[in-house]
């Protein structure tokens, strides 16, 4: 697990305050795994390319979020989580083509650098429709990676 010093370095540094913030605290957000590395809208222009994924990267791949543990042991990267998710069916117009979501698109969790990383873990369905939970990622997932609890 990196340091907020050590992801300030894959960060702009030019304290746009696009997110709201300083760099700075930005980088303490993605170390509290309160902000994804998607938030910083500079990062997805194409001088960052790589950016978001050595970010993702020096955050490591613990996938851990309230109701849902994703073992990144396990985890081999299909992606068939990603395709098959209820919220993005239902929301990222990639996913309804069968493809994968762009790194722009607003998303529960999607594969970098190999694994799954949950993104938006607050957008899962499971989080909002508690009468009818879903589980069609942990249903689909060939390796048995996710638990849904
Ligand atoms: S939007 Fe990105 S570049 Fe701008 S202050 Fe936030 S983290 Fe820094
Ligand atoms: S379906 Fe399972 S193995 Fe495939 S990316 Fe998702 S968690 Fe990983
Ligand atoms: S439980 Fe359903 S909505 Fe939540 S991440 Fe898995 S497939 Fe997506």
């Amino acid at each position: 697990m990196a340091t907020a010093a050590e992801l300030l370095e894959f960060l702009p540094g030019t304290d746009c305050q696009q997110c709201g913030l300083s760099c700075a605290e930005f980088a303490g957000l993605l170390v509290a795994r309160e902000a994804a590395p998607e938030d910083c809208p500079v990062l997805h222009q194409p001088d960052y390319a790589g950016f978001i994924e050595a970010l993702h990267e020096l955050l490591g791949p613990a996938v851990t979020a309230p109701g849902m543990r994703i073992d990144p042991e396990k985890c081999n990267g299909c992606g068939i989580c990603v395709a098959m998710c209820e919220y993005h069916l239902g929301n990222c117009d990639a996913a309804r083509l069968g493809k994968g979501p762009r790194l722009t698109d607003t998303v529960v969790f999607h594969v970098v650098n190999g694994t799954v990383t949950v993104v938006r873990q607050e957008l899962c369905t499971r989080l909002v429709q508690a009468a009818e939970k879903c589980n069609k990622c942990a249903d689909h997932c060939p390796t048995e990676a996710i638990t849904l609890f």
